[in-house]
């Protein structure tokens, strides 16, 4: 089954490594018609198109170095009809020039209740309207200096879905944010008590740090939804309220971010990232009530052992955290809970011995990159991989509108060319119908782009 390929880069060192014609031959040959970009523009950021304290930031070095060789580029593109969309344009492509310190940052609530700041250029929180005054800002730049480009790919600021602490990427992936003043202004608008959201994130986090075999029954035997049945087992509602206000507010941040780029002119699209179904309730981002606003949803197949927003990674950072937390409990329990959390379980996983056997010791616990490591076994793909990709469909409620990203690593364990296969022909055989590629321009990964974008 053929699948509608949209490609993507994150910065614009690949048009160091070959000349344009030949790129642009290449995306043909794997009937590429859309193209996205994560470095950002070359352009100078206009103060007037700007609303908020933030007047823009200037392209990084990378993209002043090659503003000539972009534009020729993007040019040659738009001569052989590609579409571009832009990546560049989310505040978090400012990168470390220091923007992000100017913008209001997530809070992480800890558990003796002290609130630490995430200190990183994806820290920033959603719930600012500063952060939307400068991306929108961003936006109007690029649309008034390449016309040209049909539109934008958002990417967070996101709640976090991780319990293994400040040590991970800075704690910005944590669940246990934001409960900054952003977050506590967003929830008097939205008619919540912050006081109760923050009483119900701390249930959460003691609940989950002292776990008895009475609580995970309580876990399994409940007929509901995750977030349901923890809130059961905590025997604590306000995990469902604090869960419900991520969602909400995530829901107005990308309502109003939609409906600003329409204003600038109503043919310009958005698509809206996230992460995979099994992931979402955890970071606020309801595919179903985001499909409302915006024109298509891009969650993230990233499914690799260790690095950072792997599936498999998540799962043992879960079960190795809950272990640490409660080494009297039996790591088959720990797993149990953890896949009941998520809603599926990994085929041949009961502990986290299993779990090591799929990528080089040494590299579980760390963000580098390794080759080595058992791949994922084929039922992982037809099972987990299909269920993911048919419940992404399902709660967009339209095909046409899911366009997942799909990479092969953010370090640990790189996919291989055959795992990349066995993903793309379980997403097609759950009813995907177009995805946006975004792995490195290698041969393997290229021979998996051109299979899966033509027809058999
Ligand atoms: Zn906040």
């Amino acid at each position: 089954m053929a699948m509608d390929t949209w490609f993507m880069q994150g910065g614009w060192a690949f048009l160091d490594a070959s000349e344009i014609d030949p790129l642009l031959d290449k995306m043909e040959e794997a009937e590429i018609r859309h193209l996205a970009f994560g470095g950002p523009l070359p352009l100078a950021p206009e103060p007037r198109h700007y609303e908020g304290p933030l007047k823009g930031c200037p392209p990084p070095p990378a993209t002043r170095a090659r503003a000539a060789k972009i534009r020729s580029f993007l040019e040659a593109a738009w001569s052989r009809n590609l579409r571009i969309y832009s990546y560049g344009t989310n505040p978090h492509m400012c990168g470390d020039s220091g923007f992000y310190q100017r913008l209001p940052n997530k809070h992480l609530l800890q558990v003796d209740q002290s609130l630490v700041g995430v200190e990183s250029y994806w820290g920033a929180c959603a719930n600012a309207p500063e952060f939307l005054q400068f991306y929108l800002g961003r936006i109007r730049d690029v649309h008034l200096h390449f016309p040209r480009v049909e539109g934008f790919l958002n990417d967070g600021p996101e709640f976090g879905y991780e319990i293994a602490g400040l040590g991970y990427m800075d704690g910005n992936l944590d669940l246990f944010g934001c409960f900054g003043p952003c977050c506590a202004s967003k929830a008097r608008e939205l008619g919540y008590d912050f006081g109760d959201l923050k009483q119900g994130a701390l249930r959460l986090m003691n609940f989950l740090r002292a776990l008895d075999e009475g609580a995970l029954a309580r876990m399994f035997e409940h007929p509901g939804a995750p977030p349901d049945a923890l809130a059961a087992a905590a025997g604590e509602d306000r995990i469902v309220a604090w869960l419900r206000f991520k969602e909400d507010s995530i829901v107005s941040y990308v309502q109003q971010l939609c409906r600003g780029v329409k204003e600038m002119n109503s043919a310009l699209e958005m698509g809206i990232g996230s992460r995979l179904p099994a992931f979402v309730p955890l970071t606020g981002y309801d595919l179903g009530r985001l499909a409302q606003h915006a024109d298509f949803l891009l969650p993230k197949i990233y499914l690799w052992m260790g690095g950072v927003d792997g599936l498999y990674g998540t799962v043992y950072r879960w079960a190795r955290t809950l272990r640490d937390w409660n080494p009297h409990l039996r790591e088959e329990l720990l797993f149990r809970f953890t896949y009941r959390l998520f809603g599926f379980e990994l085929p041949q996983v009961q502990s986290l011995a299993d779990m090591l056997h799929h990528i080089e010791p040494g590299f579980a616990d760390s963000t580098a990159r390794t080759y080595l490591g058992a791949p994922f076994p084929a039922e992982f793909f037809t099972r987990v991989v299909a269920d993911q990709v048919r419940l992404m469909i399902a709660q967009v409620g339209d095909a046409g509108q899911v366009r997942p990203w799909t990479h092969v690593d953010h370090g640990g364990r790189v996919l291989t060319p055959d795992e990349l296969d066995r993903t793309l022909s379980a997403a097609a055989a759950a009813g995907l119908r177009t995805y946006l590629n975004y792995c490195p321009l290698e041969s393997g990964n290229w021979e998996v782009a051109i299979k899966h974008g033509k027809e058999d």
